[in-house]
């Protein structure tokens, strides 16, 4: 067993789960807390080595199980589902995040923040200007990033006073240009050529439950979605591999257009209602504007068609 306390957020990690992992090492450390030491649940993706490449940090650690006992603060998720394989037998210690709280149980107290923010770093950014404690130029970059990438620079629906607020001081510290910095991080995400299909399901993909309906929701982000499109047939293949192996009622990848904030889905599987119920499907896909948030749109709209 690892003696310290291992921070990480969800499987699948993103740039929030990789940035507020580290960013809430370096506030305990700065707060005199136990040892603890942020660690990844998968590969970090192209957007999130964006920015370790600019703060010049490395990738945390790879984890692949916790043992029996293992201090962990989780941050950026709460679902066990979503979690390191061992998770219901490790000893939770703490818990901040921006999501529902569902599939999350611990034998003993625990701290738990949970804020309907728009980003894990938001929330940390919060901690920080409670404690008094002073944010570096990295740290800064750090939390930006996750803001940046949680809320799409500031456009999905799930963003909040608190998420502005914290990006605009944050830039300031980075001495970073929001525009141009924002585009060329979410830019580096939406390089898709190297990962083949099933990768491309795989790279944001969330796991829910609900009334016995299992669904998976993936998302990639692009600047074209025609450009994606163009492996449309591949793709559902990769779908139907992943409903089979996983036992999934229904397969969902919506393919964001950052700039537009614009979704095409494409749905798949027995339970393509959960989508059918309010849109049209035609040849398994539908164009949804204005849609890019799977917590604040996608899924209220799923499990509501359950
Ligand atoms: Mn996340
Ligand atoms: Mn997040």
């Amino acid at each position: 067993m690892n003696k310290e306390i291992l921070i990480f957020g969800h499987k699948n990690p993103d740039t929030d789960t990789i940035c507020s992992a580290i960013v809430k090492q370096i506030l305990n450390e700065k707060s005199g807390k136990d040892t603890c030491k942020a660690v990844r649940l998968g590969n970090v993706n192209k957007e999130t080595q964006y920015v370790l490449d600019y703060v010049e940090i490395e990738a945390p650690e790879l984890l692949e199980h916790v043992d029996e006992g293992q201090e962990v603060i989780l941050v950026d998720h709460n679902e066990f589902n979503q979690s390191v394989d061992g998770i219901d037998n490790a000893k939770v210690l703490e818990v901040i995040d921006h999501h529902r709280i569902s599939n999350f149980e611990t034998a003993e107290p625990l701290y738990y923040t949970a804020k309907p923010y728009g980003c894990t770093s938001t929330i940390l950014y919060g901690e920080f200007k409670e404690k008094d404690i002073p944010i570096d130029k990295k740290e800064a970059t750090l939390m930006a990033s996750a803001i940046i990438s949680d809320t799409l620079l500031l456009k999905s629906p799930t963003t909040t006073e608190y998420d502005k607020k914290a990006l605009e001081n944050l830039s300031n510290i980075a001495g970073i240009d929001l525009e141009k910095y924002g585009l060329d991080m979410l830019k580096a995400g939406t390089d898709l050529d190297d990962f083949s299909e099933e990768e491309l399901l795989n790279l944001d993909a969330k796991k829910f439950e609900k009334d016995g309906v299992t669904c998976v929701i993936a998302q990639v982000n692009t600047v074209s979605i025609p450009e994606v499109l163009k492996r449309e047939e591949k793709l559902k293949e990769a779908m139907q591999d992943e409903i089979k192996n996983e036992n999934l009622d229904v397969c969902i990848l919506a393919i964001t257009d950052i700039l537009n904030s614009d979704s095409e889905l494409i749905v798949l599987g027995e339970r393509t209602d959960v989508i059918e119920k309010s849109h049209h499907l035609e040849d398994d896909k539908v164009f949804l504007k204005g849609v890019v948030s799977r917590k604040k749109q996608l899924l209220p709209m799923v499990e509501n068609n359950i």
